[in-house]
């Protein structure tokens, strides 16, 4: 395996049951970049807010717990070269080029940071003060970063990184700058975007839309200033970089492995990508339900899911990934208010270019019973086909409760329900948890009753 987070290890894991349950013998050489294996980078904003107390607590299994599994777990080895052909692997450790052999490879290396050349030194480095947030090590150097006399932040994108990181700057006593490209959370639609422009500029983020950093200013090397293509001067102590990610995918480009539009490669539903060598995870990607088309969805739902089926697969199994619904949420938690974002399926946009003729309705009710004290306000938006009243997508924004509701909206599109059986499906209410007809429920409904 090369890479030893979510897809890797689960993989690795998933390989050995396998192996087992088929009374056959496997030697598993899991290859790592970084000193670290299995941990939770959806929970270094939370780390670096200061709510978890050390990176070791991100860490689910440590490298002991998976060499005590039977894994030959080599850390700080960098794979350099693969050659499908000979069946090896090449790579670097302690200063040191070395080649081993499979019999099956599994590429799980995950994504990169997207990092513009304006964060970069002519000689390539990164400009002190300025860091994307991905791995253990990126979430150390920000503990360290923030525990100087950093004052002003700028995060650069609006997704959800953005936001977390918004949320973890503020409750650090930072200033915080956003700017984005686009708007807010653009994988939501625009008028819940909104919602969360809101919330932020509520909370004292500077939110600025449809705005490009151009280039950075510094002083001794390290940053002071965000400039923007209106030529605007942001002051800054610490940049984030919050772009995105792109499918770490070069090894297996050079060996030929063939990847997709977004580049990541193109498993099939047991994770083979080319004879004998096989990918999970953020490198790779999905088929959207929904769609039938691929799509570059990197999340940790997935790669832990994907690791397991390909694992499974190498020893004979007949698990399969069977593709995703692009179902995500998070938080934004500042000011003493809790805003909850989720969504699952379509979007408006993604539903009218896959050819529907879209209904589409946002709802507002209560989170619980409004007679409850912590009733909160939440919009639910519900998109479906007005012409087969197939359910197409959901999205929630609203305070505490609203955003776990997600995984019932996702249940009903992984098993093709309708915008009626939405509406109709027996979902549990008491007051302390929700209202007699759930906010889904109503969402559903009133859409239903337009349709
Ligand atoms: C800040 C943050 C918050 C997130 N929050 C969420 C969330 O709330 N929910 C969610 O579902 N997902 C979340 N994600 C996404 C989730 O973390 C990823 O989808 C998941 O980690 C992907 O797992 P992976 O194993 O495919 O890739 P990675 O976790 O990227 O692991 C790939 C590993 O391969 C190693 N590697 C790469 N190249 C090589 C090489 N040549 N040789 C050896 N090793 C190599 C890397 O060092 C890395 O450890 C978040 C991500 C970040 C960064």
């Amino acid at each position: 395996m090369i890479g030893g987070d979510a897809a890797g290890m689960s993989a690795a894991h998933s390989a050995l049951r396998a192996a087992k349950a088929a009374g056959r013998e496997a030697r598993i050489v899991v290859l790592e970049t970084t000193g670290d294996t299995s941990y939770s980078a959806c929970g270094i904003p939370y780390w670096i807010a200061g709510e978890v107390a050390s990176g070791d607590d991100l860490v689910a299994r440590t490298a002991d717990e998976h060499r005590a599994a039977g894994i030959d777990l080599r850390l700080h080895a960098r794979a350099t070269a693969v050659d499908t052909t000979a069946r090896t692997v090449t790579y670097r450790q302690d200063e040191t080029t070395h080649t081993i052999e499979y019999d099956e490879l599994v590429l799980a290396t995950g994504a990169h940071p997207v990092v513009p050349a304006w964060a970069r030194t002519p000689a390539g480095a990164l400009v002190a003060g300025v860091h994307p947030v991905k791995n253990l090590d990126d979430g150390a150097l920000w503990t360290e970063l923030l525990a100087g006399p950093a004052r002003r932040a700028v995060i650069v994108g609006g997704g959800y990184i953005g936001i977390e990181m918004a949320e973890a700057l503020l409750h650090r006593g930072l200033s915080v700058t956003l700017l984005t490209r686009s708007r807010v959370m653009g994988s939501l639609d625009p008028d819940l975007g909104e919602l969360i422009e809101r919330a932020l500029v509520e909370a004292g983020v500077d939110v600025r839309t449809d705005t490009t950093v151009t280039r950075l200013t510094s002083v001794d090397g390290a940053v002071t200033s965000a400039v923007t293509t209106d030529g605007d001067e942001v002051e800054a102590d610490v940049v984030v970089l919050a772009l995105g990610v792109v499918p770490a995918t070069e090894l297996g480009e050079a060996a030929g492995v063939p990847v997709g539009i977004a580049r990541g490669y193109l498993p099939d539903d047991q994770g083979r990508v080319a004879p004998h060598v096989w990918a999970a995870g953020d490198c790779c990607e999905s088929q959207h339900r929904m769609t039938g088309e691929r799509d570059f969805v990197a999340l940790g739902t997935h790669a832990n899911k994907q690791g397991r089926v390909v694992g499974d697969a190498l020893f004979g199994g007949s698990r399969a990934f069977h593709g995703v619904l692009g179902t995500a949420i998070t938080r934004f938690a500042a000011g003493g208010r809790v805003t909850e974002i989720a969504r699952t399926g379509l979007s408006t946009r993604q539903a009218v270019d896959a050819g529907h003729d879209v209904a589409v309705l946002a709802t507002e009710s209560s989170t619980v019973s409004g007679y409850m004290p912590g009733a909160e306000t939440m919009v639910t938006k519900v998109i479906a086909d007005r012409r087969t009243r197939a359910l197409l997508g959901v999205q929630i924004v609203g305070g505490p409760g609203a955003g776990k509701r997600i995984d019932a909206a996702a249940a009903a599109l992984w098993g093709r329900m309708s915008v009626d059986d939405l509406a109709e499906m027996d979902l549990s209410y008491a007051p302390p948890f929700a209202t007699v007809w759930d906010a889904l429920q109503i969402a559903a409904r009133r859409l239903a009753e337009r349709i």
